[in-house]
């Protein structure tokens, strides 16, 4: 009888001392968890974030973290990665045209299990579809709208299993989403002082700056480089015929369809009052021209309709290429490799401008290539 007592009160303390273990370790983790919440929703921008996610993966011993954002507008993933040297490895992006599908599959609550390594496999690199055995889907939301998703994943097939921990990473999905929100929003600030006020187009700070950025990439990469130098032609009479303001929303009308033609990875910018610069990254002269060629077009093509004004405009284009100014004789090559990019960036905008003063001087409305002495 004495015997069974004992025995009952050890298993009993056996038990009692498990639940003090794992109330301690479920401490541990919420403090954890809670230092990390406040870590996240503080970033201060997208590299302080994707630093913390990657702390997150090795502080919660998650074998791999997939972050996948909506970019409705294309405008997420430049806010999110641009100028920013180390990209987050496990981020991608949906945009407009398979958004719609993708979207509506993404469940309201945070998903567990095998099932969803098949279901969201897309997620996944091609290269660790096989490495993983079960994975948590986190939706991210503001209010009513999913923002994006979070995929982590594990080889471990019982470590996101049915309804386990849905409560916990319901909420840092929460904390990540809320990050997420103030880091575009505050990128976007950043970048207003980028953007020319009429036209939302880079402005000129913007666009020297990143001149030299894409030309240090460029010759990095062995790759060419065009820049357009565009100028309205006879801009002065559209405002003296129409008005200042329908000059106004001409310059609007232009900058959308220059973006119209080019990559998003392109720089479209308002160099000055009817000037507008273009940097064609990682582009040959060829299809340069192709390019310019075809804004030339649609420029000349398209019947403004502006209130109750109907007008059509022209735009002259010059153009001069980084190859062009490596090969010519005046700048040898050894000279080339050494000169500053900043240097090499107003050569070549002084180049393309030649070429555009060309194209006034012999009827407007046409694109000209700067010649260089060979
Ligand atoms: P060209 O074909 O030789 O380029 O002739 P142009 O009339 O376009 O050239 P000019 O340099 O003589 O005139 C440019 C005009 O652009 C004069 C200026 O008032 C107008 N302009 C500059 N900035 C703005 C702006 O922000 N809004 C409007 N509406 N007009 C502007
Ligand atoms: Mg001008
Ligand atoms: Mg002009």
């Amino acid at each position: 009888m004495e015997e069974k007592r004992l025995e009952e009160n050890r298993q009993l303390r056996e038990r009692l001392d498990k639940m003090l273990r794992e109330a301690r370790r479920n401490e541990k983790t919420q403090s954890s968890f809670d230092e990390f919440s406040l870590a996240v929703v503080a970033a201060q921008g997208p590299q302080e974030l994707f630093e913390l996610l990657l702390e997150k993966q090795k502080r919660f011993r998650i074998d791999e973290i997939r972050l996948c954002l909506v970019d409705r507008y294309h405008e997420v993933e430049r806010l999110l990665t641009e100028n920013y040297q180390s990209r987050y490895d496990g981020l991608s992006f949906i945009d407009t045209e398979t958004r719609d599908l993708l979207i509506a599959n993404i469940p309201d609550t945070p998903l567990l299990g095998k099932q969803v390594l098949s279901k969201y496999g897309w997620l996944m690199k091609t290269e660790s579809t096989h490495a993983y055995q079960s994975a948590a889907l986190l939706p991210l939301k503001r209010g009513n709208e999913v923002i994006g998703i979070q995929m982590l994943l594990s080889k471990d097939a019982n470590r996101y299993n049915g309804e386990d921990g849905t409560t916990f990473l319901q909420r840092l999905a929460a904390m990540i989403a809320i990050s997420i929100e103030n880091c575009i929003n505050r990128q976007r600030i950043l970048q207003m002082g980028y953007q020319d006020g009429l036209t939302s187009a880079y402005n000129r700070r913007y666009f020297d700056e990143r001149l030299e950025h894409e030309i240090d990439r460029c010759k990095r990469n062995k790759t060419d480089l065009v820049c357009l130098f565009i100028d309205v032609d006879f801009f002065k009479l559209i405002n003296d015929e129409h008005g200042h303001q329908i000059g106004d929303a001409v310059l609007v009308r232009l900058v959308t369809m220059m973006n119209d033609q080019v990559r998003s990875s392109d720089i479209v910018a308002r160099y000055g009052g009817e000037e507008f610069a273009i940097i064609l990254p990682d582009t040959g002269i060829q299809v340069a021209h192709e390019i310019a060629e075809r804004i030339r077009k649609q420029v000349a093509d398209q019947k403004l309709i502006i209130d109750d004004h109907t007008l059509t405009t022209t735009v002259s284009i010059g153009m001069a290429s980084l190859s062009q100014l490596k090969y010519q004789n005046d700048l040898q090559r050894k000279n080339f490799n050494q000169k500053p990019n900043d240097k090499l960036g107003q050569l070549l905008l002084g180049k393309a401008d030649e070429a555009l003063y060309q194209a006034k001087q012999t009827g407007r409305n046409q694109v000209v290539i700067k010649k260089m002495a060979s």
